[in-house]
């Protein structure tokens, strides 16, 4: 079997498993957030009662996220369906942005959109924060309502998005009816060359299959050429197995992701057993191929899906307006400091946001520092507009006043996951997926440039 099979299996108490039968899989986590959360609470007080109890009140992790530093009242209303919901069913895993589990939160105009308008237990994006907060396992089975929990496949689980339906059910339940995906397999060789990152390396396989050639697949990510990736490497690959239609992604277990996964529980007090999932001899893939790393150069994921690919550097004629870094994809600490490599000592030639993924990465870029300033300082001073209320953000657009947003049909280039039309605000707008670095250098430029020639 393969990893997806063997854990698929396991968590369907079965010896074996074969891709396209449905079994049922017990849940280990549920995640919702603000934009789905309020419709999962729905159903499942509609399905099973108006007084039902969660299944396992250890297993629902709720992360509001997405439409969060906003004026918008209904943005706002969601969070608090969601306050009220994990009061009623005293849920310990709640990631509230507010630390008075009575109150509500309200833009604050004097602090504006950079100052942090949060409080202490807010996490930020919830693919970013699942695994800082101690909730990905190896082994374990998370479905999440949103299409980038594949994210955590990272850390050896199968993990994927559900819709609110399902989700109200798994949440009254903990179980859910599963069809086993077949899994494509992608060996990974050597190791990246200078200016090239995960991002490239995930874009360069979508460009291969096409934004639809995974379509309820596993992606399997295996090989030597993984040692090489950090764990926020393996993030960005394993979220971004959905923008080729996949079902999950996932990685190997090493003891890279033992130190992590051991040291996030540890610290947050969550559940610290598991059980990861090794390679069997018999696996059957429907598409296997080898990546090697060291022949990738820097890649860009073209207007108007994901699978558009193209070198960066035979795209120099694209004129940009903007320039963004930020996501779950694209805003972690690494993303960051590749920016920050990019962008030290120089001045962006287009507007430029910047919005960590996560509060720990913001206090990350407050307290790390290169010589006499902080990487946070290093980007200021390059014109970066950062803001200190991680979140989505503009990465899905949001109401109009979300940071970053694109209001006008402007070009953007974007460390981000996704660039169908409309997806960072107006329809008419253009997004180009490339690699933080690649967005670094070609916000100094203001065209998409390719990032060996700053680093
Ligand atoms: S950062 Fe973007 S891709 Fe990630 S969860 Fe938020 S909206 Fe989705």
């Amino acid at each position: 079997m393969t990893l997806t099979e063997k854990i698929l299996a396991r968590a369907s108490g079965r010896a074996r498993v074969e891709a396209g039968e449905n079994i049922w899989v017990n849940a280990d986590i549920l995640m919702t957030h603000d934009v789905c959360g309020p419709g999962t609470i729905g159903v499942f007080r509609r399905e099973f009662g108006p007084r039902a109890r969660v299944w396992n009140r250890h297993g629902i992790v709720i992360m509001p996220d997405h439409y969060i530093f906003t004026a918008d009242a209904k943005a706002n209303r969601n969070v608090d369906l969601l306050r009220e919901f994990a009061r009623e069913q005293d849920l310990p895993y709640f990631y509230d942005v507010i630390d008075d589990p009575q109150g509500r939160w309200t833009f604050n105009a004097a602090l504006g959109p950079n100052r942090r308008q949060h409080g202490r237990r807010y996490a930020g994006v919830c693919h970013t924060a699942l695994p800082q907060k101690g909730h990905t396992r190896p082994g374990e089975v998370l479905f999440g309502t949103d299409s980038h929990t594949c994210m955590a496949g990272a850390f050896n689980e199968f993990a994927t998005g559900i819709g609110n339906t399902d989700a109200g059910f798994v949440m009254g339940t903990g179980k859910l009816l599963v069809k086993v995906p077949e899994t494509m397999h992608f060996r990974l060789e050597g190791e990246l060359g200078r200016g090239v990152m995960a991002k490239d390396i995930i874009l360069h396989i979508i460009g291969e299959i096409g934004f639809d050639g995974a379509t309820y697949r596993a992606l399997q990510f295996d090989g030597p050429g993984v040692a090489g990736l950090s764990m926020d490497d393996r993030m960005t690959m394993a979220n971004m197995a959905i923008e080729a239609g996949g079902k999950n992604g996932i990685f190997e277990f090493d003891a890279q992701t033992r130190a992590y996964v051991d040291d996030r529980c540890r610290r947050n007090g969550t559940k610290a057993e598991y059980q990861p999932v090794e390679r069997d001899r018999d696996e059957r893939f429907v598409h296997d191929a080898t990546v090697e790393l060291d022949r990738l150069e820097p890649i860009v994921a073209c207007h108007p899906n994901p699978g558009q690919r193209r070198l960066a550097k035979e795209l120099s004629g694209v004129k940009l307006d903007r320039a963004y870094v930020g996501s779950c994809t694209g805003g972690k600490t690494s993303d960051f400091l590749a920016l920050a490599r990019v962008l030290r000592g120089k001045k962006v030639a287009i507007d430029t946001f910047g919005v960590p993924a996560t509060p720990e990465i913001v206090e990350d870029l407050q307290t790390t520092r290169w010589g006499d300033k902080t990487v946070w300082q290093i980007l200021e001073d390059a014109g970066v507009r950062m803001t200190e209320n991680a979140g989505c953000a503009a990465c899905l657009g949001g109401p109009v006043d979300t940071f970053g947003r694109m209001n006008e049909p402007l070009k953007c280039i974007s460390a981000t996951n996704r660039n169908f039309p409309g997806r960072m605000g107006h329809l008419e707008s253009q997004v180009y997926l490339a690699s933080p670095a690649t967005v670094g250098a070609s916000a100094l430029t203001g065209r998409i440039t390719d990032p060996r020639e700053f680093c």
